[in-house]
């Protein structure tokens, strides 16, 4: 049975069909998310009916407070809800950092019993966190659909400059009304999109490592993403016009992808090597000490720039491999020591090393996903026919003015290029670009991006 979703008259999201025989541990997520146009006025009886309390701290900033802060503020006072402002750096755009973070938490008193996030991707980390270190439950008063974080678990933040990733929860209440989302700036709603269509991508990589590693692919979370990407291409000139019904769609597309990770608790289905390039270009631009790029927007364009790869392998003669010359020019473990530290930095490239020990592989495992590929590369070719045409993508991007190109969002096309080659080596999660790099291809598809070092 598919997966489908629908709504109680409350606007509450029903998440139906999630039987699965798989062999993940699926949890049904609890969280009460709402979606509807007008809905903020109703987040009391959402409050209410979780029984959080009547004492809150509501973080937004200069951007989110004229969109929805002040109402939201207005709407749970009049309900008899005390509520303690936190308006996040009143002098400028909000980082989830350390000054972001402490300024939530110097916010909260003894009394507090939520906290409510207006915002989206920084305002909620910066929210995930102080929930994670109160213990206290939050929500979250989604403000653009730029993101799939909503429903995340984890909070990517920044400290000292560098970027981190701590747990923390999902909001209890999500609160999606559409109407402010609408209001959201057109680059915004562009990266909501972006976010989504690298789940092509994900979803791809995912069934290549059930083919190589017999790694357990989830056909349930497999295709609720694959239905809320080509529910958002379809319907991309509503969400263009921002119609409440092209928004829906898009908030629809990213809280659906989100609740994946709730049900599995793992994010394999939405987010692989192109999430790995956009986080490579976030450490690149602020060891320049430059802001992060805009994470929707990097990650489209990493779709963009990978997806010849998929479409090239599904072409491939992989009779023709030479094994014994593989064998022979293989990186032992000093060189792969130096191109992590090359490539990502001493200490990130430690740290990923350190956190990745299975990343290192024996001729005899890589000899074994070789052998694997050339029995089952009809099934993997399978896999890549899936996707739907490039063109479908980029055309998508344009009509949304997105950005195109990693020099549109100021990353230098050496940061660019050493990112596609590098990206592999973030996590263990196998990807297609693991399997073209066992397979000594990888060099050759990257041709168009080359290293210039050696
Ligand atoms: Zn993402
Ligand atoms: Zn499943």
């Amino acid at each position: 049975m598919a997966a489908t979703i629908s709504y109680d008259r409350n606007h509450r999201l029903i998440l139906s069909g999630l039987e699965c025989d798989c062999a993940c541990q699926h949890r049904m997520p609890d969280q009460d998310i709402y979606v509807g146009e007008d809905i903020l006025p109703d987040l009391p009886s959402y409050i209410e009916r979780r029984k959080l309390g009547r004492n809150c701290v509501l973080v937004c900033d200069r951007n989110t407070y004229p969109v929805a802060g002040e109402r939201t503020e207005r709407i749970l006072s009049d309900a008899g809800i005390k509520v303690i402002m936190c308006l996040l750096k009143r002098d400028g755009d909000v980082d989830p950092d350390e000054r972001s973070v402490g300024e939530v938490l110097l916010s909260i008193q003894p009394e507090t019993e939520f906290i409510v996030a207006v915002g989206s991707g920084s305002i909620t980390d910066t929210c995930r966190v102080n929930a994670a270190r109160t213990g206290l439950p939050f929500v979250s008063v989604g403000t653009a659909p730029s993101m799939d974080g909503y429903t995340s678990a984890v909070a990517p933040l920044l400290l000292r400059g560098l970027k981190i990733h701590r747990q923390g929860p999902c909001p209890e209440i999500i609160c999606c009304d559409t109407r402010i989302m609408a209001t959201a700036p057109d680059w915004m709603i562009a990266a909501g999109v972006g976010d989504v269509l690298g789940k092509f991508i994900a979803k791809a990589d995912w069934k290549i490592g059930s083919i190589i590693n017999d790694e357990v692919y989830c056909p349930v979370c497999g295709q609720i993403v694959t239905d809320a990407v080509n529910r958002l291409i379809d319907n991309v000139d509503k969400i263009k016009a921002k119609t409440p019904e092209g928004i829906q769609i898009l908030i629809e597309g990213l809280l659906l992808a989100g609740i994946t990770v709730l049900i599995i608790g793992h994010t394999r289905a939405v987010a692989s090597v192109e999430h790995n390039i956009a986080h490579f270009w976030d450490m690149s631009e602020l060891a320049l000490g430059h802001r992060a790029p805009c994470h929707g927007a990097s990650v489209g364009i990493g779709t963009l720039m990978v997806w010849p790869m998929f479409t090239r392998f599904a072409e491939e003669d992989l009779s023709k491999l030479d094994l014994d010359a593989l064998r022979r020019d293989r990186m032992d473990r000093d060189q792969r020591v130096r191109w992590m530290h090359r490539t990502w930095g001493v200490e990130n490239g430690d740290t990923i090393m350190e956190e990745n020990p299975g990343d290192f592989l024996t001729w005899e495992e890589q000899e074994r996903r070789i052998r694997r590929a050339q029995e089952r590369f009809p099934e993997i070719r399978e896999v890549i026919r899936e996707l739907p045409p490039v063109e479908r993508i980029r055309g998508t991007l344009e009509k949304l003015g997105a950005p195109m190109e990693a020099k549109d969002l100021g990353i230098s096309d050496e940061v660019r290029n050493i990112s596609i080659h590098c990206a592999k080596d973030y996590r263990t999660r196998y990807t297609l670009f693991k399997l073209l790099d066992e397979c000594g291809l990888l060099k050759e598809y990257l041709s168009d991006y080359p290293l210039n070092w050696d």
